[in-house]
């Protein structure tokens, strides 16, 4: 044995000889994996970003918290990351974090619809107590399905429409059922799959609703409430346009869906000074090139009456069924002709990429493009070209994590393709989407599970918040207030999470 040890020592030399005092070399091995460490930490899109101390302290509190979290689930045996939003919700309302997230400053919401904005059992609670509100009671027709919404004059009802005060009064379970046919559920991640066709249904049953001026009016307010609750300073939403109508006068021009939300956005700012809205004038991707060209002359002379309000041009709808991007190059290529012509200028925001296929190629388009931010833009990642160079024009990707499971594109929220976008230097923005179609309100959802599932931490989260203003509609100088604002509240947020954490 002694021996040995000897032959050890005369072969290795004494091991504790020359490495009691000065600290080992690093071999060339472990200097090229810290130096390849810092290369792509530096690459990532929040590498700008330099945390305070309190905001280190703050980013090891919610690590520890997240941490914690996954443990308890573990040891349940909670396969939190194969199931459906809709079944862990009532796990993420009962977590730490997301309390945390519901008061973090989030700054703008920069994707989300006209139909989708507001609470669905508020909607029923409010329409109900018109008495000209109606609903669908027969079976579903090319007019009509079972639980579409409308306001009808007195004895005018079409067929099959019942009181909706009276159908809820009279069948109590009706309330419920209701709720579901307006709010698209995946019970589990298989639950079914024409995920569009349920979707689309959803806000056919309330676009009668919507365009009833005593109503929209309501609708908004609330909404615009309940993001500001959230701590959402700023809302650009991809705008429907209809022309709003009421009993006493008939249908009013396009531009009064502008002015009335003016007016609610003016009372808002009463309470909430800080609050701003941007609408992206949306049409439809199932229409030919034709009508484009007459929504697109539309959008221009709104957005020459409302330079401020107005910000730019969208196509919506289900990508896979819709004609592509390219098909309407005729559309963009006069787009410069049109700017001169009103004076003004209308940059894309176009949905481009909600698919899991490389033969969706909406996202090529985008690069020639005046469209500063891109709606999804999941499949992005399988054209690396295209990527980089939306990274190197800085554009940005409005993310919607819930809304992208629920629609069918990613199971599990770890393998959202936005991971690979951000950690390319692709800038991105958390958004909800169609949150009241999906069942919830606000931003926290979509922050809980990103921070969650993406691992990420507070250098992530500020970028993400800040980005949402910094690639915003708005115009200079309301930017520079914003961002004063969403600093003060971030910097508040910090300091009073780090005491009520301790
Ligand atoms: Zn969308």
């Amino acid at each position: 044995m002694m021996r040995k040890y000897f032959t050890y020592i005369l072969l290795f030399g004494f091991p504790l000889f020359g490495c009691q005092n000065r600290p080992a070399e690093k071999s060339d091995y472990q200097k090229n994996w810290t130096l390849l460490e810092q290369e792509n930490e530096s690459i990532a899109f929040d590498a700008d970003i330099k945390l305070s101390d309190a905001e280190k302290v703050l980013d090891e509190q919610l690590f520890q918290l997240r941490k914690q979290f996954l443990t308890e689930t573990n040891k349940q045996k909670i396969p939190l990351f194969n199931r459906s939003f809709n079944e862990i919700k009532p796990l993420i309302e009962g977590n730490k974090l997301f309390e945390i997230f519901q008061s973090m400053p989030k700054g703008g919401l920069l994707h989300t619809h006209s139909g989708g904005i507001t609470d669905v059992k508020w909607i029923i609670a409010t329409a109900r107590k018109y008495k000209e509100c109606y609903v669908y009671d027969g079976t579903d027709n090319d007019q009509f399905i079972f639980g579409q919404l409308a306001f009808f004059e007195e004895g005018k009802e079409a067929k099959g429409f019942v009181s909706l005060n009276k159908k809820l009064l009279s069948d109590p379970g009706f309330e419920k059922k209701l709720a579901d046919l307006l709010i698209l559920k995946r019970d589990n991640l298989c639950t079914y799959t024409d995920y569009w066709i349920e979707f689309e249904k959803r806000f056919k049953r309330i676009s009668l609703l919507l365009p009833y001026r005593p109503f929209f009016k309501e609708y908004y307010t609330k909404g615009f409430q309940d993001l500001v609750k959230n701590n959402v300073q700023h809302v650009e939403i991809r705008f429907i346009f209809d022309e709003l109508y009421d009993f006493q006068h008939g249908k009013y021009p396009l531009k009064t869906s502008i002015t009335d939300l003016q007016e609610v956005v003016k009372e808002i700012r009463k309470l909430n000074p800080q609050f701003s809205l941007k609408l992206i004038y949306s049409s439809f991707k199932f229409l030919d090139s034709k009508s484009i060209e007459k929504q697109l002359e539309i959008a221009f002379e709104l957005k020459k009456e409302f330079p401020d309000t107005i910000s730019g041009f969208d196509l919506v709808a289900d990508e896979a069924a819709g004609n592509s991007v390219y098909s309407f190059r005729e559309n963009w290529m006069k787009l410069d002709e049109l700017s001169k012509k009103y004076g003004v200028k209308m940059p894309l925001f176009l949905h481009a990429g909600e698919s899991n296929s490389v033969f969706n190629k909406n996202i090529l388009d985008i690069s020639s493009l005046d469209n500063p931010r891109i709606g999804h833009g999941l499949n992005l990642i399988y054209f690396p070209k295209t990527m980089e160079l939306i990274r190197k024009q800085n554009k940005l990707v409005e993310v919607s994590p819930i809304s992208n499971q629920i629609l069918g594109y990613v199971s599990d929220l770890r393998n959202h393709p936005a991971r690979v976008l951000l950690s390319n230097g692709i800038q991105c923005s958390i958004n909800s989407d169609d949150p009241s179609v999906y069942g919830y309100e606000g931003l926290g959802y979509d922050f809980w599970v990103a921070f969650v599932a993406w691992e990420l931490d507070v250098k992530a989260l500020k970028k993400l918040v800040f980005n949402s203003i910094s690639y915003s509609s708005l115009n200079e100088s309301e930017k520079k207030k914003a961002l004063l604002y969403l600093d003060r509240q971030w910097n508040d947020f910090v300091q009073k999470m780090n005491g009520k954490l301790k």
